[in-house]
């Protein structure tokens, strides 16, 4: 049921051509936005019932028998959720991708909150976030003909120390306009001392990786005094909080350029150039984002993620809550761009806390009080009803833990007992330890 594949030239060429399109439309009006948005809507939503069994009367509330579409009840749509993605995989793949969609791939979430998430996307998708990840490479100056390295990786045999795994040209095809660049990727199986001592033989301009990785080895820099320069930091799979940029910044005298993605949707948002927010990628999905009552949340009031990516034919996610907690903030912005504000990714609904008195709560300790306390990396553990763990790697200066857990206490609930686990950095090697606020209750 593959349509005919798009040759690489071809493949290339619709890369190029979104690429055009994006660098233009990042200025569009919000109402010719809107009109782009409900044109691929409208595809997508008919080519779901008509060739996916998950969505035969899914859409009903919104898509008429005639094909005619209400979009003034848009949210009567029922959210997607990541259990539907996990029980419902075989009616949610489609029956008949259109024309030129290209190769279907799966892709394999790493499971960190639970049970892997298996989706299928075709290759237009990938090729649409390429493009936009090019837009974004261009905002921030990133020139992919200079050297990256991305410290990521969970299989062993790829990407080893010492020699990593080469990639020669990287970055969005459409800036591969000059001399072909390297990016070597090693594996998490590296220790923080051989990483170290990769990216000093390397020497990259930008490092990626996920945020706690890079932090464990900005603060084996500094303890040692390594000087290791690196022009920008690219880091993933966390937000990244004011304390952790300026330890990218003393580390490695590097800014730091975030992006918000997921394995299911690809980019979804990438980081403003000129301010402290993201930018959505609105030509290629729809995000929303929704308060308790399924219905927009109020400019900068946090709610659910909820997004319909519209090139993914294969599988379609139509209102797919992501699981994370963000803050709509309009579409202003001072670099000129109309693209659609997020403002605070907050973190993973898996990952909310339960107070003592059973309300859900999104733990966000204060960096100051993590710099008081002198803890490099750390996590905190929900670990019984009332009981919280804090994991941490201290620094020099020994912290004082009492009244950091009265702190914590003040913040979150006075009947939780806080309990304190020191670690050292080689304890983050595992997975689970980088997520920053973990929910260990059944
Ligand atoms: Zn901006």
């Amino acid at each position: 049921m593959h349509s005919a594949q798009p040759s690489v030239a071809e493949a290339r060429r619709l890369h190029g051509q979104l690429y055009d399109m994006l660098t233009q439309s990042q200025y569009w009006s919000a109402d010719r936005m809107a009109a782009h948005q409900r044109g691929q809507l409208a595809h997508l939503l008919r080519h779901a019932r008509a060739t996916v069994p998950f969505y035969e009367t899914r859409l009903d509330a919104v898509l008429g028998a005639d094909g005619e579409i209400d979009w003034d009840r848009w949210h009567e749509i029922p959210v997607l959720t990541r259990a539907d993605l996990q029980t419902r995989y075989d009616a949610m793949q489609s029956g008949a991708s259109p024309p030129g969609h290209g190769e279907i791939m799966q892709s394999r979430s790493s499971g960190s909150t639970g049970q892997p998430i298996v989706t299928s996307q075709n290759a237009l998708a990938a090729l649409a976030a390429s493009s936009a990840t090019a837009r974004a490479y261009d905002w921030h100056g990133i020139d992919v003909a200079r050297t990256h390295v991305c410290v990521f990786g969970d299989d062993p045999q790829v990407g080893a120390y010492p020699d990593g795994l080469l990639h020669e040209p990287w970055g969005p095809p459409a800036l591969r306009t000059g001399a072909p660049g390297r990016q070597y990727d090693l594996n998490l199986a590296a220790s923080p001392d051989q990483a170290l001592e990769f990216i000093q033989r390397r020497r990259p301009s930008y490092l990626s990786g996920l945020v706690t990785r890079l932090s464990v080895l900005a603060h084996e820099v500094l303890r040692r005094g390594l000087d290791i320069r690196v022009e920008a930091i690219l880091p993933f799979g966390e937000a990244v909080s004011p304390a952790r940029r300026k330890l990218f910044d003393d580390a490695f005298g590097a800014r730091t350029i975030p992006f918000y993605a997921s394995q299911e949707t690809y980019r979804i948002a990438h980081a403003c150039p000129m301010a402290d927010h993201y930018h959505v990628n609105a030509e290629l999905m729809l995000v929303e984002v929704v308060g308790d009552d399924g219905r927009p949340a109020a400019a900068g009031q946090p709610g659910r993620v909820v997004i319909t990516p519209f090139y993914n034919t294969a599988q379609p996610l139509i209102r797919y809550q992501i699981g994370d907690i963000a803050t709509a903030s309009g579409n202003d912005c001072r670099c000129g761009r109309t693209l659609p504000v997020l403002g605070d990714i907050l973190g993973r609904i898996a990952h909310m806390f339960r107070l003592p008195d059973g309300r859900p709560i999104l733990p966000n300790i204060s960096d100051d009080d993590v710099l008081e306390l002198g803890a490099e990396i750390w996590q905190l553990a929900q670990v019984a009803p009332d009981r919280l763990e804090f994991r941490y790697v201290p620094g020099e200066r020994a912290g004082d833990e009492d009244r950091f857990a009265q702190r914590l206490k003040a913040q979150l609930h006075p009947d939780f007992e806080i309990a304190f686990r020191r670690l050292a950095s080689s304890d983050f090697q595992e997975r689970r330890k980088f997520i920053p606020y973990l929910c260990e209750l059944a």
